[in-house]
């Protein structure tokens, strides 16, 4: 028999090491596995400032503070949004790795191994390379593709998935904030480069990450990415070394709210962060939602129901899931974005808007039931009519 834990944890991501920290916290004897710290993940690394304060993030972890958004369409219009309650951007290799010395510190038994197969029989039986290991509850925060996930209700559909790449390019702190003035920037571009999706460029600390998100199936993700490199205007202030790796990863992006409606625990198991698809169908963002997912679990777990997590996780970040699917494919026509990007230039209240949409400060349901101020709903008015003439 192999050694006995309550919970054991597969994967320590994001969603992983915030479960273990809040369960081991509490008492509960967690195992946390994962062989692959400390590594980079390919990752644009941006994350609300809220989040050092709401999970406790170790405070050495670098980061860069971020003041501006910029969105530009693809005529090359522009709008700087302000960045009112702070974001920053982080290297995942520091993050991730911080997370799990952190649920470490708190308790869980950190198991640096990777986990082959999980077998349920009276709970549990969960083997890696090294050793079996027995619990009674299993987690999935094993990310895309996840074991556990595949193990207990096969793969996330591939309609429901995305292509993200990017490259991270060592760079000089001295003149990071003069050549990137502390702003992330997203690009839609549309054709050539990339038809739903968009580029980022994200400065961090001591790199700047520039990377693309589409959907499966678009053209070549690296050949369009490299194009945007070497012919856009805002790609200049990018000096690429003679060799640079390349990162690429699938992410969850639902296309449908049914995705939503997938079972993501059962009486003995859970499925947390992008292992659950748990990532923002619009933004991509995903790591709040894992750590808040992982908490979430957590909380359920300690309240003697696991099974409360699916209310739990709906409550807190389904609104974002279910619409962000929903209104997906609108959101990214780029008439859409042409108009978004023309009322931001001339409304503050859309800039906040627009501001708060792209940092996830608001959840699209609460967005579209939201009273608009009559001085927003004319200038909208005024720039989807003039607009919609010039086609
Ligand atoms: C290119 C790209 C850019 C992105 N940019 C952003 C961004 O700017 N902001 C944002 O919020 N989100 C972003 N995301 C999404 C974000 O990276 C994910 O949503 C987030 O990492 C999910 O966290 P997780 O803990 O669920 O999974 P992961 O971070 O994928 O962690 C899973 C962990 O499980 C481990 N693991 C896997 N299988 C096993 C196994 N069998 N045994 C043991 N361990 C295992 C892995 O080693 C890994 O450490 C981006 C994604 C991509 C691909």
């Amino acid at each position: 028999m192999g050694k006995k834990f309550d919970v054991i944890i597969v994967g320590g991501g994001p969603a992983g090491s915030t479960c273990a920290y809040y369960l081991a916290k509490s008492g509960a004897k967690v195992a946390l596995f994962d062989d692959s710290h400390p590594r980079e993940k390919p990752c644009g690394g941006g994350v609300p400032k809220r989040f050092f304060d709401d999970f406790e993030v170790p405070e050495h972890v670098p980061s860069r503070v971020i003041d501006w958004i910029i969105v530009e369409d693809q005529h090359g219009h522009m709008v700087k949004l302000p960045q009112k309650f702070g974001g920053v951007t982080i290297m995942r290799r520091d993050f991730d790795h911080s997370l799990f010395l952190k649920a470490k510190k708190s308790g869980a038994v950190c198991i640096e191994e990777r986990v082959i197969s999980v077998q349920e029989k009276d709970g549990w039986i969960v083997k890696t390379g090294k050793g079996t290991y027995e619990c009674d509850l299993l987690v999935g925060a094993d990310g895309y593709p996840s074991l556990v996930r595949r193990t207990i209700m096969g793969e996330i559909p591939r309609k429901q998935l995305a292509l993200a790449a990017g490259y991270h390019i060592p760079h000089d702190t001295v003149h990071m904030k003069k050549r990137f003035e502390d702003a992330i920037e997203l690009y839609f571009l549309g054709e050539p480069y990339v038809k739903t999706g968009y580029v980022w460029i994200f400065p961090k600390l001591d790199y700047v990450t520039v990377g693309m998100g589409t959907a499966l199936g678009s053209k070549n993700i690296k050949r369009s990415l490299d194009r945007f490199v070497r012919t856009h205007p805002a790609a200049r202030r990018i000096i690429m070394p003679d060799k640079v790796d390349l990162h690429s990863h699938m992410i969850p992006l639902a296309n449908s709210p049914r995705f939503f409606d997938l079972p993501t625990s059962g009486k003995n198991w859970v499925l947390i962060g992008d292992s659950a698809g748990h990532v923002n169908p619009i933004t991509g963002e995903g790591i709040y939602y894992a750590m808040m997912g992982g908490k979430l679990a957590a909380k359920a777990y300690l309240e003697g129901d696991v099974k409360k997590y699916e209310r739990y996780w709906r409550k807190e970040y389904g609104g974002d899931m279910y619409w962000g699917s929903r209104l997906k494919n609108f959101f990214y026509k780029p008439k859409v974005i042409d108009i978004a990007i023309e009322i931001g230039k001339r409304s503050d209240t859309m800039r906040d808007i627009l501001a708060d949409v792209i940092a996830s400060r608001v959840s699209y349901d609460r967005l579209i039931f939201a009273k608009i101020p009559v001085s927003l709903a004319k200038i909208i008015f005024e720039v989807t009519v003039s607009l919609l003439k010039k086609k």
